[in-house]
């Protein structure tokens, strides 16, 4: 892990947020390189998820719109969904001198003694831990020039319920009829008392989710539609391997309004510091009618919040199917997939990352800068940069340009060298087999469609 952190400051993907006055714990930037990453996998999720679903259970396109929302929204929100009351850790403080540690009573079992490491993880017998504490996890602010408790908000902990709060706008306003879903990216923050691992477990984040509304009746259709497609997506965006897996939830792990539900699962990954265990990278919930019900009571609004199915004259709230996913999770698991080393390369390692997720598509590089090539390659750099992120670079040697876009994960790079004049051919290098073939120059867009998308 030491080494991908280590690349990620060097190469511009992850830097720590106000690095220059010492960082923030639990809070990360994206460089050059990461924000173009994160933008992929964004993207691709929306595409796939939102614009073109695939046919559901029912043989018909999946009906899906999206929202955006803000980030602080009434307080009553948080009151309705249960996360003023319910939304704690429980934590326990360590005394010891030297240590003031703060550890989560729901995992002490992983946790190593900060005084002491070389014990095992889980032996803290002869330190002095507090009972068991709640905090919550929402970040408070005030909304107006006076700060009392009347003008207190909270930064959303999660997009879900800017969702169900728009429910039924979005029912009023556009075309959808139940099954449908509601998208929404965005950033969620949360109060973690121990954020480690990297952006595994940050304080501002972002999610990915989609509430699915259904009938009650289609609940496990829908469920094992979701699980299975979700769980698809993550393998066709470039975890495929058996760092992937899917983990049905126990029954006694389930959130109070699963219980009765179709199921729960988590799309897993297997993180360098979760290893040999998997950190969650989504999870996939029948939320049952919990959250619809909530506002509808706490808003007043009653039966006027329920759906109204016009071909069966039937009042009802939907039921819910949640894929919930962070895009700093998915983000970090496709760096520690494609992290490659490799002693035979100058870089000694390579991002071996999906073509689809690639923050930089190609490289185009004159080898070197007389003979008309620069002109050439400027050319062919102004002409694919319209369509997808490419690098001009015409400094250093070649192997030093290769092997900077092997950091980068570069999947093709493209050479404009003496024979191109006057054959109209460059040679085209790929990453992963670093294997060398000449193409004509007017057939790289149409390669790199074919390869890229
Ligand atoms: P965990 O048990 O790891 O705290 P969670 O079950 O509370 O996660 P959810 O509330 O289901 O997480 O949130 C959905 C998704 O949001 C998670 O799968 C994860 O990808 C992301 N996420 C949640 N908390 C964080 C965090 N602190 N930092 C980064 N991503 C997060």
């Amino acid at each position: 892990m030491d080494a991908i952190v280590a690349l990620c400051r060097r190469r511009g993907f992850i830097f720590q947020s106000s690095e220059i006055y010492g960082g923030i714990n639990g809070f990360w930037d994206y460089g050059p390189l990461g924000v173009e990453l994160k933008r992929n996998l964004k993207d691709a999720w929306w595409h796939d998820m939102v614009k073109c679903p695939p046919e559901g259970p029912d043989g018909h396109p999946v009906d899906m719109v999206g929202v955006d929302c803000t980030i602080i929204m009434n307080p009553k929100v948080w009151i309705a969904s249960g996360h003023v009351a319910g939304f704690n850790d429980p934590m326990r403080d360590c005394k010891t001198e030297g240590c003031k540690g703060r550890f989560r009573a729901d995992q002490i079992q992983q946790y190593q003694c900060p005084l002491k490491p070389s014990k095992c993880p889980g032996e803290f017998e002869k330190c002095q831990l507090t009972d068991a504490r709640q905090f919550n996890l929402m970040f408070e602010s005030h909304a107006g020039a006076i700060k009392d408790e009347a003008s207190k908000v909270y930064l959303r902990p999660e997009t879900a319920q800017g969702i169900f709060a728009n429910f039924r706008n979005v029912v009023d306003t556009s075309r959808v009829k139940v099954p449908f879903g509601i998208a929404q990216q965005g950033k969620a923050f949360r109060n973690e008392v121990t954020p480690r691992n990297y952006t595994f477990r940050s304080r501002e984040f972002e999610q990915m989710e989609i509430e699915f509304f259904i009938r009650p009746e289609s609940a496990k259709d829908y469920y094992t539609f979701w699980r299975d497609l979700r769980y698809n997506w993550w393998q066709s965006i470039g975890l495929a391997g058996e760092n992937l897996q899917l983990r049905e939830h126990d029954k006694d792990e389930l959130s109070h309004y699963a219980k009765e539900g179709a199921g729960t699962s988590d799309v897993e990954y297997r993180f360098p510091f979760t290893a040999p265990g998997f950190g969650e990278l989504e999870g996939i919930a029948h939320r049952t009618d919990f959250d619809l019900r909530a506002h509808a009571e706490h808003s007043g609004l009653g039966d006027r919040l329920k759906y109204f199915d016009q071909e069966k004259n039937e009042k009802y709230f939907p039921h819910v199917i949640e894929p919930s996913a962070g895009a700093d999770r998915g983000t970090l698991a496709l760096l520690c997939e494609a992290y490659t080393p490799d002693e035979s390369r100058p870089s000694k390692v390579y991002m071996k990352f999906h073509p689809r997720m690639a923050p930089i598509k190609a490289g185009v590089f004159p080898l070197v800068n007389k003979d008309g090539m620069p002109e050439i390659a400027h050319k062919l750099y102004m002409d694919l940069r319209s369509r997808w992120n490419i690098e001009y670079d015409p400094k250093q040697s070649i192997g030093k340009r290769y092997a900077r876009m092997d950091e980068a994960g570069t999947p093709y790079c493209f050479t404009i060298d003496g024979e191109t004049p006057g054959s109209n051919t460059v040679t085209v290098r790929e990453r992963d087999t670093q294997s060398q073939q000449r193409i004509a120059i007017d057939k790289v867009k149409a390669f790199l469609a074919e390869k890229i998308g």
